[in-house]
C-alpha cells in the first residue's frame, strides 16, 4: 500500500510522474531507447532540456523579461558558493532565519564580507525577521524562503533597490509570488520539482558578467547560460522527472491551483495543531510554513501511541529535525489534501483517549 508520505526531503512525487519516468527508463517515448542510454545532444533530449528551462520560467510568469533558467548539479548546497561566486565583489547581505542560511553564510564569508542584516536566532528560529535595514551598499541581500527545519516562510519580501537572490528550495512552485522581484532564484529539486540530482536556478541575465574575478566555468551561471545549461553533461533522468513534475503542475492550472490546495492543506492541519491540546505548535503563527508544519506532543507519555497510530496508518516522514525535535509534517506539492486528512484524524484520536 502506499504510504503517506509526509518527509522533508526528498519527497513525495505524483503519482502519475512515478509511471511516466520508469516507463521513460525502459523506452522514451517509442524511440527504442532507455532516456538513460541517449546522447544528452540527441534531439530527444535536446527538446526535454529546453522544454523544461522554459517551461520552469513559464510557471513563475518569468517568460520574456531577461531571466534564464538552468539545471545544475551539486545540489542546492552548491548555489550557496555559486552565488557568492559569481555575485559577491565586496559585501553581501544576508538574513539569518536558520540552518540553510547560516549554511549559506559560511560558504559566502569565503568570498567577502558578510553583514548578517537580520536573525531570528535567538528563538530558534520560531519567527522570520521583520522590519529590518538593510544597506544600500550591498552586492545582493540572501533570503531563504521557506525555512524546512524550522517551518516559518516568508510571507513578504523586503522591499529594496539591492538585488535579491532566494533559496526557495523547499517552496518553488507552491505559492504565487511576484518572482521578478527577485535577481536570482534557485531551489534543488528534491523537495518540490523532481528528484535529487538537479538545482533550478532562474537568473537575470543583466546581473551577469560584472565580476572582476575570475570564475571556474564549471561555477559561471554565464557559461551555464551560454550552452543552454549543457556546458557538461546534464543529470538527464533528474532533469526529465522535473519536466514531468512540472507538467502535472501546468495541468493542474500551475501555481495559483497548487497554492489553493496547498493552503487548505496548512489550514487543516494548523487548525487541529490550535484547537487540539495534545500539541502545540512550534513556529509564530504569522510566519507558518504552508510547506512544513512543525509541532509538539505537550503530553510525552502519548508520544509512543501516537507513533503507533501513525504507523498502523501508513503515516510516514513526520519525526521532526533533530535541531527541533517534536514533529514536521511536510505538505509539498505532491502530497494529496487526504494524506493530512488522515494525519488530522489521528491527532483528535488522540485527544479522546488522552
Ligand atoms: C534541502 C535544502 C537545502 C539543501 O539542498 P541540497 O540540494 O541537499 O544541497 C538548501 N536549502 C533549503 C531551504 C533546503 O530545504
Amino acid at each position: 500500500m502506499k504510504k503517506h508520505n509526509f518527509s522533508a526531503g526528498p519527497c513525495i512525487l505524483p503519482q502519475e510522474v512515478m509511471v511516466k519516468a520508469s516507463e521513460a527508463v525502459i523506452e522514451l517515448d517509442g524511440i527504442g531507447l532507455s532516456l538513460l542510454e541517449i546522447s544528452h545532444r540527441s534531439k530527444e533530449f535536446v527538446a526535454i532540456m529546453e522544454n523544461a528551462r522554459s517551461l520552469a520560467l513559464e510557471l513563475l510568469g518569468l517568460e520574456g523579461k531577461g531571466y534564464q533558467a538552468l539545471f545544475l548539479q551539486g545540489g542546492a548546497s552548491m548555489q550557496f558558493l555559486m552565488t557568492a561566486y559569481n555575485l559577491l565583489d565586496k559585501k553581501a547581505g544576508y538574513v539569518n532565519t536558520g540552518t540553510w542560511s547560516q549554511k549559506a553564510i559560511k560558504e559566502a564569508r569565503l568570498f567577502g564580507d558578510i553583514v548578517e542584516v537580520a536573525t531570528s536566532q535567538k528563538e530558534n528560529f520560531k519567527y522570520i525577521p521583520k522590519g529590518f535595514e538593510i544597506p544600500s551598499d550591498l552586492d545582493y541581500l540572501h533570503l531563504t524562503s521557506n525555512n524546512t527545519i524550522f517551518g516559518t516562510q516568508f510571507k513578504e519580501f523586503p522591499k529594496t533597490n539591492v538585488p535579491l537572490v532566494c533559496d526557495m528550495s523547499s517552496d518553488i512552485f507552491s505559492r504565487q509570488l511576484d518572482f521578478a522581484q527577485f535577481d536570482l532564484i534557485y531551489a534543488g529539486a528534491q523537495k518540490n520539482m523532481g528528484p535529487a540530482g538537479t538545482t533550478l536556478v532562474v537568473v537575470k541575465e543583466d546581473i551577469l558578467g560584472k565580476m572582476s574575478r575570475k570564475i571556474p566555468s564549471m561555477m559561471d551561471y554565464s557559461v551555464h547560460v551560454a550552452k543552454d545549461s549543457m556546458f557538461n553533461t546534464p543529470p538527464v533522468f533528474a532533469v526529465y522527472v522535473s519536466l514531468l513534475t512540472m507538467q502535472w503542475l501546468k495541468n493542474l492550472g500551475g501555481i495559483a491551483a497548487i497554492e489553493e490546495i496547498n493552503e487548505r492543506k496548512a489550514n487543516l492541519i494548523y487548525s487541529e495543531i490550535e484547537l487540539n491540546p495534545v500539541f502545540s505548535g512550534f513556529a509564530a503563527k504569522e510566519d507558518r510554513s504552508t510547506m512544513n508544519a512543525t509541532f509538539n506532543i505537550t503530553d510525552d507519555e502519548l508520544k509512543d501511541e501516537f507513533d503507533e497510530m501513525c504507523r498502523e496508518a501508513g503515516i510516514s516522514g513526520i519525526n521532526g529535525h533533530r535541531s527541533v525535535g517534536g514533529y514536521r509534517a511536510s505538505m509539498y506539492n505532491a502530497l494529496p489534501l487526504e494524506s493530512v486528512g488522515v494525519l488530522v484524524d489521528i491527532m483528535s484520536e488522540l485527544e479522546k483517549k488522552g
